[in-house]
């Protein structure tokens, strides 16, 4: 089989050994196929051309030596620039800050806020033992607001008390009163998703930012997300400032080029990610990892 990128260059590539230095005519064979698995790894188009770019400057005139072979040099190149692109590990979330620390997480709907919202306020409750309260911000759909309440209660985790008609920048607010009063550590703001990127939704999210001032605020964003992702997290950032970015359901069979792409485009640390619909299937990112899953 000579379907991943390692194979694919070694077959371009190798034949170099020995011969010096990498032309620009070597390197950009090279390249046609490096493109083409960032793309078939669902990395956006711009992304793409800027990435192998920085990897072009990198490969040309690297001196071929013997001891390595040609196609592995410019895959360690590249995987090498990945993971600086990808960001460092252990970017985790950002406490330091007056309690209630309010923590605001922004997404489409169906990306996993809620599922994640519950999960981060499982791992700093047990594991670095903060007083959490969990809210609800996402009035147009009362079933969402009831599924935070029943994870709260499998993980004996508070919920803000669900008043009907509030609007999302009150809900934030009284989360916030009855952090303070609660004694809460940490508030964590769900807040509704569309199915789509719109105004709405964007007003919306500026409106309980202003409301709440997060600490931080987290895009929550499917890995299996393909060329959108540059819009979403674009959008997002611009709008209300993003902090960090969470990748849920890495455990699916997606390629994880959204990954980069969010990450090129924002600039912005990818803190976690969802490995799982369980509680606990919540993970610091490893850009090892996804790099080696986007090289295939
Ligand atoms: P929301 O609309 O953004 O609040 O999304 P939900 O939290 O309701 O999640 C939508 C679906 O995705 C639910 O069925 C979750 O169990 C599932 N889900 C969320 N995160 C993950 C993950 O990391 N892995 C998997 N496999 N499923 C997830």
């Amino acid at each position: 089989m000579f379907d991943n990128l390692s194979e694919k260059l070694g077959g371009i590539l190798d034949r170099l050994t020995g011969r010096g230095a990498l032309s620009e005519a070597d390197v950009d064979a090279a390249m046609r196929e490096i493109r083409r698995a960032l793309l078939e790894a669902d990395v956006a188009l711009e992304v793409v051309r800027s990435f192998t770019e920085r990897v072009r400057e990198q490969a040309i005139g690297a001196t071929v030596v013997k001891s390595v072979k040609p196609g592995q040099m410019v895959v360690k190149i590249v995987n090498d620039e990945l993971i600086a692109t990808l960001g460092s590990e252990g970017q985790s979330i950002d406490l330091n800050a007056v309690p209630p620390v309010p923590i605001m997480m922004v997404g489409l709907q169906g990306s996993g806020k809620t599922t994640t919202t519950a999960k981060l306020a499982r791992r700093l409750t047990e594991r670095d033992k903060r007083k959490v309260l969990m809210a609800s911000l996402d009035v147009y759909r009362p079933a969402a607001m009831e599924q935070l309440a029943v994870l709260g209660r499998d993980l004996s985790i508070d919920t803000l008390p669900i008043v009907a008609g509030q609007q999302p920048p009150d809900i934030a607010r009284r989360a916030m009163e009855a952090g303070k009063l609660g004694g809460y550590d940490v508030v964590l703001l769900d807040t509704a998703g569309r199915t789509t990127l719109d105004e709405e939704m964007m007003t919306e999210a500026a409106e309980i930012k202003a409301a709440a001032n997060p600490h931080e605020v987290l895009l929550v964003a499917d890995s299996l997300t393909g060329q959108d992702a540059v819009n979403l997290a674009r959008a997002f950032d611009q709008r209300v400032g993003l902090t960090g970015i969470v990748l849920t359901r890495i455990d699916g069979d997606g390629r994880g080029g959204a990954a980069l792409s969010m990450r090129a485009v924002t600039g912005k640390p990818i803190k976690l990610m969802g490995t799982g619909e369980k509680t606990d299937a919540l993970e610091d990112f490893h850009p090892d990892r996804i790099a080696s899953r986007i090289l295939g």
